[in-house]
């Protein structure tokens, strides 16, 4: 049996990690569970149905109205915590034996560390947590034995066509390339004077997946894509200048290694969360799915490739030069990221103000080399309030 303590249980890949237990009962049980305030109903609907010891909310306010749609009855013998520290508490439980890293941003910084300190194995969906402090993970879950396991689908399928080489630790010498996948987005093909009008809506369209307003954005303007070179160049010890994007809009190679030899190891299958989260919550074993569609490739009519162009999607570019960084670049773009996007979804600044406030922001910043978890949480404030007064100047 294994025991897990799901943070941001109540978003896209919280509740397919929820459908995935819920067919599981007798290898899979939530002990502590962890969400937002949008969606209390949904919370509310979770822990009757999977009865955890322990849940958090992000106020006391919070905790106080799901209280009001909820009996003393139906929480009795639940402890209910709310802040960081409850945050904290969910990720630390002591019954759980795995992580979920479900909260999108910044906010999964610590509690992800929590658990790695606690030895866990950490299912992670959170890529912010590793763009802003991924060498502070890596060092930390090797200290302290704790397995990172992707969910991000291209870290999933990196991780499965590496495994072999990553259990010999021969990574370094046996890599030639990583072949990070991305659909292309909704703009893949619109012209640079179509995307400066690119509405909400336009942009929330992603082609092949479905997910949550933050990501998707970052789908839009290939941030997710330059996101996902900087996890991949911790999570697999492979320098940012091995990790190549190819533009693959059918989502069916979620991504691939080329060792030394010249063989490309990939895997495949149908763009459903649902497939990377069943493996992690698994690993290192495999079991049946019910849940996943099955691939059939002779159904398959295409599968493209091309390059990503950098001239529209600057934002690529920047994830890039921060990738190849050891210091708190990434940390900087991450969160001036979060605010923009958060902007662009407010209809506060345009589509390509967003890379254009990513630009500004990392301007001014003065990189710290290695960062502690102190200059971290600094910089992560100073971006996120540098660009405020960056989008403020401009509008
Ligand atoms: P969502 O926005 O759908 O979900 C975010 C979750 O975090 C919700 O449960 C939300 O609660 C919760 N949350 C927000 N604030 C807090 C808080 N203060 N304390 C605790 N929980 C909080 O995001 P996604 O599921 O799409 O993404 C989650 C992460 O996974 C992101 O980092 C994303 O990049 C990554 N990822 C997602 C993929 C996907 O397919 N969705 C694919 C690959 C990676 P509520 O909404 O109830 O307020
Ligand atoms: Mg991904």
């Amino acid at each position: 049996m294994k025991y897990l303590s799901i943070i941001g249980s109540t978003g896209s890949i919280g509740k397919q990690t929820l459908d995935i237990v819920k067919v599981h009962p007798d290898e899979l049980t939530v002990s502590a569970l962890a969400a937002g305030s949008k969606n209390l109903q949904d919370f509310k609907e979770q822990i009757l149905e999977f009865k955890p010891d322990l849940i958090s909310l992000p106020t006391a306010e919070n905790l106080a109205s799901l209280k009001e749609i909820m009996t003393a009855d139906q929480l009795k013998g639940i402890g209910c915590l709310c802040g960081e520290a409850g945050l904290v508490a969910v990720a630390e439980h002591p019954q759980s034996t795995v992580l979920v890293t479900a909260v999108v941003g910044f906010l999964g910084v610590t509690p992800t560390l929590s658990a790695i300190k606690k030895g866990k194995i950490i299912a992670l969906a959170n890529k912010e947590t590793m763009v802003a402090a991924g060498h502070l993970v890596i060092s930390q879950a090797k200290q302290y034995k704790a397995a990172i396991v992707p969910v991000d689908s291209e870290h999933s399928a990196i991780f499965q066509s590496l495994t072999d080489s990553i259990m010999r630790g021969r990574t370094q010498d046996e890599v030639a390339k990583i072949l990070l996948t991305g659909s292309g987005g909704p703009f893949r093909t619109w012209s640079m004077e179509a995307m400066k009008s690119a509405t909400i809506s336009d942009a929330l369209k992603h082609p092949n997946w479905s997910m949550g307003a933050k990501i998707t954005i970052d789908s839009a303007t290939l941030m997710n894509k330059g996101l996902e070179i900087i996890e991949a160049r911790w999570l697999f010890d492979i320098s940012a200048d091995k990790i190549e994007v190819v533009i693959h809009p059918q989502s069916i190679l979620h991504s691939a290694v080329e060792f030394v030899d010249g063989s490309i190891v990939g895997q495949m299958g149908v763009p459903d969360m649902r497939l990377p989260i069943h493996y992690a919550l698994f690993y290192p074993g495999r079991v049946h799915s019910s849940r996943v569609p099955r691939l059939s490739l002779t159904d398959l009519k295409e599968l493209t490739f091309e390059k990503p162009d950098p001239v529209r999607f600057r934002c690529l570019g920047l994830a890039q030069a921060a990738a190849g960084e050891d210091d708190t670049s990434a940390c900087v773009l991450n969160a001036a990221n979060e605010i923009a996007v958060d902007s662009f979804l407010n209809g506060e600044i345009k589509f390509l103000e967003i890379a254009e406030t990513l630009e500004r922001v990392l301007d001014e910043h003065k990189p710290i080399k290695l960062p502690a978890l102190e200059d971290i949480l600094e910089c992560d404030k100073w971006a996120r309030n540098q660009a405020r007064i960056v989008m403020a100047a401009r509008a």
